[in-house]
């Protein structure tokens, strides 16, 4: 029977282990905050914003909701995001994707200070973590990383096979998993004979945006699994990339869909806000 990898569990623990740190740091007269940006309300993204703030009240960094219009000009929110960078009552800004069509979101993450851009998503960030410096790491694969070696899963060595290649996900995953020491491989759009290239993971992570498409055939006996995507069925239920009951029974270990990742991504983007505080003191 796999092992179902409790990314509810894990995240809870490290929200609290985060929760110690910052009594820590407010006994001492450090107080974190993070500023939560959102241009108009997409209900997901209402959604998004609201657990992150929750998140933060739980950990006790204060957070700071800036709500804007849908029809903000791109020079409006450049403004604030100055204002931010040089506010040093501010330590994280994240600014909620995706932005409205008339906003060019390389713009608004290349003017977020590299040592507050807590979603790691700014170029000095990415480069950081492709040479192995310090830095902001984005939350997701980070996240995973943590569930992998927080259910004692060994990374050096093996064989790693991620789908998908996007700036948030697929590519720093395969920089992480690098850094741990596996062999990776980043399959896409493009690659042929994706079936047999999958076989050969010994952890297979898929992030396509597909729902319930990599079935058994595409997973080696024994192999982990680790599901990032994330969909609402017509029914009103969950289910991620992976067909998770049809691999179940074939996989060693497994991340469900909802309980899985998902809850990864705000815990770890709960650790890069402490994290802000180093960071930010290195200079
Ligand atoms: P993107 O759409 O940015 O990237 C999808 C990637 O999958 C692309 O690289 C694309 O290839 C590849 N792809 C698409 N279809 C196929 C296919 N048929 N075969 C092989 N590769 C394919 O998605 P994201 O990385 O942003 O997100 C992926 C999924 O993860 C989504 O479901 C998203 O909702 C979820 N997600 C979940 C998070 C969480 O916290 N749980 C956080 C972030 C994302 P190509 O580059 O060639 O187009």
């Amino acid at each position: 029977m796999a092992y179902i990898i409790d990314g509810k569990q894990i995240s809870q623990d490290i929200k609290n282990e985060l929760r110690e740190k910052v009594t820590q740091f407010k006994e001492n007269g450090k107080n974190i905050a993070l500023a939560v940006v959102q241009i108009g309300n997409d209900p997901a993204s209402s959604v998004y914003v609201n657990n992150k703030k929750k998140a933060c009240e739980f950990v006790g960094i204060r957070s700071v909701a800036y709500e804007l219009p849908e029809e903000t000009q791109q020079d409006e929110l450049l403004k604030l995001i100055d204002d931010l960078n040089a506010d040093h009552s501010i330590h994280g800004i994240l600014v909620q994707l995706p932005l409205p069509k008339h906003m060019n979101e390389n713009a608004i993450i290349n003017r977020i200070s590299p040592l507050k851009d807590v979603d790691g998503f700014h170029p000095q960030n990415v480069g950081a973590l492709c040479i192995g410096q310090p830095g902001f790491v984005s939350c997701t694969p980070a996240g995973i990383i943590q569930l992998l070696k927080r259910s004692d899963i060994e990374i050096a060595g093996k064989e790693c096979v991620i789908i998908g290649r996007s700036n948030i996900v697929g590519k720093p995953m395969s920089l992480l998993l690098l850094a741990e020491n596996a062999t990776v491989t980043i399959a896409h759009s493009k690659t042929e004979n994706l079936m047999e290239v999958c076989k050969r993971a010994d952890i297979l992570i898929a992030a396509v945006g597909r729902p319930k498409m990599f079935t058994k055939e595409y997973v080696k006996e024994g192999a982990v699994v680790i599901d990032v995507g994330i969909h609402r069925l017509e029914s009103g239920k969950l289910c991620g990339d992976v067909d998770y009951d049809d691999v179940l029974s074939i996989c060693s270990a497994i991340t469900p869909v909802p309980g899985g990742v998902g809850p990864m991504t705000i815990a770890m983007l709960m650790n890069n806000c402490v994290e802000s505080l180093k960071l930010q003191h290195m200079e």
